[in-house]
């Protein structure tokens, strides 16, 4: 069994689906696969190279992304080139990773940030859970960890689907809107219906 984890920009998706992984939940997430495959050496770099040029390669090997990101603002065309060399190895790489984890896990939480912008990962969850908290935390919580402004955070948030939409769309809800100690009944208590709904479906 499958479980989409969703939630906007620092809502505490990683947070949670690391302890859902303490739990024992195999965990794929989207995020560390596509930086995986455009770090030094990664699966992506030739196909960039040959579609973009050396100027958008570091010199250690890896996507320049801040030459990328540059162009992707002047051209938003740029973004969808990358994008079609990216998804497709994305998208094998997680069901790969999928198909090994079964094995070892009673089910996966298969994170992907923009869960309900597509249909693509949705088809391969039986269930999805959307992590949740007010959007002043999430802006509070990104700004403390990056150096983005409100303003950039703002901009990314408009690019998701609303907090609404999220909650409306999603099976379940874990709110993040208090301490990480608040989490830990939350988590544990979707793990054992997880673990069940996993064994009546094997
Ligand atoms: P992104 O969308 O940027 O990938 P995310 O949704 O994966 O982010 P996290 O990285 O889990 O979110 O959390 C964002 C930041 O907020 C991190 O620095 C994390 O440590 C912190 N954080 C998450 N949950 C809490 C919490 N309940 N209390 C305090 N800090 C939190």
């Amino acid at each position: 069994m499958v479980v989409a984890l969703t939630g906007g920009i620092g809502s505490g998706k990683t947070t949670v689906a690391d302890l859902f992984g303490q739990l024992g939940a195999g965990i794929v997430d989207t995020d560390e696969i596509s930086h995986a495959l455009t770090k030094p050496g990664g699966g992506a770099i030739a196909a960039i190279a040959a579609a973009f040029g050396a100027r958008y390669i570091t010199s250690a090997g890896a996507l320049n992304r801040e030459e990328m990101r540059a162009l992707v603002f002047a051209e938003p065309a740029a973004k969808t080139r990358l994008e079609s060399i990216l998804h497709p190895m994305i998208r094998a790489a997680v069901d790969d990773a999928l198909a090994n984890l079964r094995q070892q896990h009673p089910y996966a939480i298969l994170v992907v940030p923009l869960l309900f912008e597509s249909t693509t990962y949705r088809r391969r969850a039986q269930r999805t859970l959307a992590v949740d908290c007010p959007t002043e935390m999430q802006i509070a919580r990104v700004r403390q960890r990056s150096g983005l402004s409100s303003g950039d955070i703002l901009r990314i948030m408009s690019a998701q689907v609303s907090r609404s939409c999220r909650l409306q769309m999603a099976d379940d809800v874990v709110c993040n809107a208090a301490d990480r100690a608040a989490l830990h009944g939350q988590v544990s208590r979707l793990h054992a219906r997880y673990v069940t709904a996993a064994a009546a479906a094997r």
